[in-house]
């Protein structure tokens, strides 16, 4: 790696790192009172895919990492049956803190957390995003980047014809990722 990318690399872990810390900390709305961890996200600072999911559930919130629940296991097998490996990709959520008895956040809390969400996107710079769910859907869009809207996976594993759906948008996704890798 020349000494140009080394620097580069650096500067996206420590931006990235700040942006974590100011996370950790954040109290820009009411949410950071019910959370034991807030869940910045994880994956590679160079992914050329970003997922985003709604918020942190129990378990990710006990954890500090998101998609680690049912959900989130139903979303990592899936990827892979489709040749997409969880450690390759960067994973958040449009809201890092969990909500009450997981309800949908409010506008004002997504307003509230998007600044982190687009500062992340500027950081990594993914060539794919994808929107796991109506929430996600406020994600700031981006020239240059390619954004597939896809069924939430706690609805595709609760329901077939969501599930079979699914599979058919996570294998399209899979394709625009060869594409963009050949
Ligand atoms: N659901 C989400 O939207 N995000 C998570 O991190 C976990 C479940």
């Amino acid at each position: 790696m020349c000494d140009a990318n080394i620097h580069l690399r650096g500067d996206i872990l420590l931006a990235l790192e700040l942006l974590n810390f100011q996370i950790y900390g954040c109290k820009k709305c009411r949410l950071w009172q019910g959370a034991k961890h807030a869940v910045p996200g994880e994956g590679p600072i160079n992914a050329k895919v970003m997922l985003v999911g709604q918020n942190p559930g129990s378990e990710e919130d006990e954890s500090g990492r998101p998609f680690v629940g049912r959900a989130g296991k139903f979303l990592t097998k899936v990827l892979l049956e489709n040749g997409i490996k969880r450690e390759d990709v960067f994973i958040t959520n449009i809201v890092k803190h969990v909500s009450p008895k997981n309800r949908k956040p409010f506008s004002d809390e997504v307003n509230a957390c998007l600044p982190y969400l687009d500062a992340q996107i500027s950081a990594i710079k993914p060539k794919i995003i994808v929107l796991l769910g109506a929430s996600a859907k406020n994600t700031p869009r981006l020239e240059g980047i390619e954004y597939f809207e896809v069924i939430h996976p706690s609805a595709a594993m609760r329901f077939k014809n969501m599930e079979d759906r699914f599979q058919v948008q996570i294998a399209e996704l899979a394709n625009s990722i060869r594409r963009i890798n050949a």
